[in-house]
């Protein structure tokens, strides 16, 4: 992004990317990473420790002499509410600013009417801070949409599987809980907090984080930017087409990938009923859950196996679009599915393996995000933990 920034300003974004990166770090190997001296880099670590952005913490090893203070990216006193919007319920938890939890996960049936959703979200939120004010002033609400947004993140352009088009939600709640509100794709998210909370010297590489829950988003890290195309609508493999004669998926077309991987999708299978894209989801579905079925299968259950290996297959196939169309260095999966990788990886690589149009890209790594480690809440908290350390008009990363 071609923004006027001063050195300096560009030189405090480093500090606190490769904090972030190495914390807990002395200042001698900050100046090194940095390739600076030792007093350049210690005036900025000291503008960054007055601003409240960076702290001193315990001292670290020497070999000899007196042990180094080592530093830390600072969120003390402040937290975000980190919120991950899914069609059947939306969850919701207080972070500090670099996404670390700092309550338990809270959640609620997600209101079909947008209306209703933004005073139902706002009463949650409320009564979350008001239970919990000894974490601090809160400086924003970041929430994960599965859906598509415009580029300021205010409107949701299109929510397929909520039956959402053209709503402004953005605004509505942040003039309702008096907060500033950061809104994005999940998927997108997700990659975002891929970029700002990669650890190390190595950047990130070019990756694609793929979500299944309730329906399947897509975040595409290109060049250490999140692709968004001219609407921000760019990485809806979702809705790629695996067969025209598929199921009828939310977006009212047939045979999208989502219609054949998504939870509601596995669980369709498992109960042998007709795959559901519409709401509400009828009774009997809404007694299971993913983690049921993958309970039923570590148990034996030959149905619960058969309904995960033919999702681990068509997740593979729809992999293989995404691998020929990209050709990233790395896959990330999140979502309650991975809790059954050990089950479904074979099936998920032959399905891979069977499309890809170069071999070595069967190969491509695949690796899982634990539902335990919520990454749609991390991805919710990054949206505003990151900006706060990151200076405006600097993309992170
Ligand atoms: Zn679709």
């Amino acid at each position: 992004m071609a923004t006027r920034q001063t050195p300096r300003a560009i030189n405090r974004q480093i500090v606190l990317r490769l904090l972030r990166a190495h914390q807990a770090i002395s200042r001698a190997d900050l100046a090194r990473l940095l390739g600076m001296q030792r007093s350049a880099a210690g005036r900025i670590v000291g503008d960054l420790i007055a601003q409240g952005l960076v702290r001193e913490g315990a001292p670290g090893a020497a070999d000899r002499g007196r042990k180094p203070t080592l530093l830390h990216l600072d969120s003390g006193g402040r937290c975000v509410v980190a919120v991950d919007v899914r069609v059947t319920r939306t969850f919701l938890l207080l972070t500090d600013l670099v996404g670390r939890e700092l309550t338990p996960v809270r959640s609620f049936e997600t209101d079909g009417e947008p209306q209703a959703f933004v005073a139902h979200l706002a009463a949650e939120v409320h009564r979350l801070l008001s239970d919990h004010g000894e974490k601090g002033r809160c400086l924003g609400v970041g929430v994960a949409f599965p859906g598509m947004l415009d580029r300021s993140g205010s409107v949701v352009l299109r929510a397929p599987s909520l039956g959402w088009r053209d709503v402004r939600l953005r605004d509505p709640l942040a003039e309702r809980l008096g907060l500033p509100v950061e809104m994005e794709n999940a998927a997108k998210a997700c990659a975002l907090a891929l970029i700002w909370g990669a650890r190390g010297d190595e950047p990130p590489g070019d990756l694609v984080f793929v979500s299944v829950s309730d329906g399947v988003g897509v975040g595409i890290v290109m060049a250490g930017e999140v692709l968004r195309g001219r609407n921000n609508a760019a990485g809806e493999f979702g809705h790629l087409p695996l067969s025209i004669d598929g199921p009828w998926c939310a977006c009212g077309a047939l045979g999208c990938w989502e219609a054949y991987v998504s939870n509601l999708a596995t669980l369709s299978r498992y109960l042998s009923v007709p795959f559901p894209p519409q709401r509400p989801i009828s009774p009997a579905m809404a007694r299971v859950t993913v983690e049921s079925v993958i309970a039923a299968a570590r148990g034996g259950d030959v149905k619960a196996v058969t309904a995960l290996l033919a999702t681990g297959r068509y997740f593979g196939l729809g992999l293989a679009s995404i691998v020929n169309a990209l050709d990233p260095a790395r896959i990330l999966v999140g979502g309650e599915i991975t809790a059954a990788w050990d089950l479904i990886e074979p099936a998920v690589r032959e399905g891979l393996a069977e499309r890809v149009l170069v071999a070595a890209a069967a190969d491509t790594e695949i690796a899982t995000v634990a539902p335990e480690d919520h990454p749609r809440l991390r991805g919710a908290s990054a949206l505003v933990g990151a900006s706060v350390f990151a200076e405006r008009g600097l993309k992170i990363g």
